[in-house]
């Protein structure tokens, strides 16, 4: 059996199991739409092992998961995830954005965690199915939307420290509200060099659970501090890296005056965000400005802002689109961070929100 080709994740081979009605459950208020709280009436499995390949896609009523306690997933942290978003357009239409591109980081993260990989495709088909079973789900509001976090683990029970024989990939849905329950509010970082997220060589590019676990305790630091989130440095240099769990983008003044957008480059020490690309590939089109992936110190940043030549820092990452940076706490001086005006942070979420919610056209909005 050495000689069984493994098989595909194939969307055809797709099984539905509808929740009866008396099993489908009470949509929340809008208004009460904490993150990741609520899960949609059904999930996507698809289950894996090494002799037999991949088993057909089933969504069924969402459920509690049967695991042998030796599973690797519970031992070894052999997880990783995905998240992303689907949206209700202005036009009742439902979409989905660059889901390509969360597919292409998970399988990419899939081959570093020893996981299998599959068809992006078929697996994109397989999401749509489930979105469109759920489609009540989707919260009517262009404040709020629907997250999807397709999730992949090695169950088979046996503890040695080997790729997994057997795997289960899952997807829950979950309608989540805006980020900025009371508008478009900044955020203080702590800045402290002696905790650090990544490092070369390792996985920080990867969207392992496993890179998220030892942040929290950091994460908890910074708030007893006072301090929203926390500002990720690298090396004796202080290197920005991310901002909690969004990527970084600086808009300032060069030494010639000019004005730059920078960002932090994809050396391994930061998760490729789909929402950074896309700023990106935005910025890059409209011209106005330089568009620079560099690295970038934290004597840099505090040159600038002496120098007043910091127009705006901000977050960037699919729960918040972008979040403003107020200030910067750093060996033991707060750094103010302004922001221009007209505040191009505002202008990224004001297109990316037009492109979400369909009220522009755009090829990165995936009907579903
Ligand atoms: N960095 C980290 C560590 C993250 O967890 C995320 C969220 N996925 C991001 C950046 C932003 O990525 P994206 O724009 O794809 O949501």
């Amino acid at each position: 059996d050495q000689n069984i080709m493994p098989v595909p994740v194939a969307f055809s081979d797709l099984e539905e199991k509808i929740c009866t009605p008396d099993q489908l459950r009470p949509k929340p208020d809008n208004s009460a739409l904490v993150f990741g709280k609520y899960f949609t009436d059904h999930m996507l499995e698809v289950s894996w092992d090494s002799k037999q390949g991949w088993a057909k896609p089933v969504i069924s009523p969402l459920h509690n998961l049967q695991l042998h306690p030796g599973a690797k997933v519970l031992h070894y942290a052999i997880e990783l995830f995905e998240g992303m978003k689907a949206y209700r357009g202005e036009d009742g239409c439902l979409r989905l954005f660059r889901p390509d591109r969360n597919m292409a980081r998970m399988l990419s993260t899939a081959k570093r965690s020893s996981l299998p990989t599959f068809d992006a495709e078929e697996m994109i088909k397989c999401i749509k199915r489930l979105i469109q079973i759920d489609k009540e789900w989707v919260p009517y509001s262009t404040t709020s939307s629907l997250y999807i976090r397709p999730t992949f683990i090695a169950t088979d029970p046996s503890l040695g420290v080997a790729s997994p024989n057997e795997a289960l990939l899952y997807v829950l849905l979950c309608p989540v509200g805006p980020y900025f329950t009371s508008g478009f509010k900044p955020i203080s970082l702590m800045a402290d060099p002696q905790y650090v997220r990544s490092w070369p060589g390792g996985c920080g590019a990867m969207k392992m659970g496993a890179n998220y676990a030892p942040t929290i305790y950091i994460q908890k630091q910074s708030e007893l501090l006072g301090h929203q989130q926390v500002l990720w440095l690298y090396g004796a240099d202080h290197q920005l890296t991310e901002v909690g769990t969004m990527n970084i983008f600086l808009f300032m003044l060069n030494k010639n005056g000019e004005r730059e957008l920078v960002t932090p480059p994809l050396d391994g020490l930061i998760l490729p965000g789909v929402t950074r690309l896309s700023l990106l590939e935005l910025a890059r089109e409209w011209k106005e400005f330089r568009v620079v992936e560099r690295t970038i110190t934290m004597a840099e940043v505090i040159q600038a802002h002496e120098e007043k030549r910091l127009l705006e820092i901000f977050g960037a990452g699919t729960a918040c689109v972008v979040c403003p940076v107020s200030s910067i706490s750093y060996q033991g001086r707060e750094y103010n961070i302004p922001r221009s005006e007209p505040s191009l942070s505002q202008r990224f979420l004001k297109t990316m929100s037009d492109i979400h919610y369909g009220r522009v056209q755009h090829p990165w909005a995936v009907d579903i």
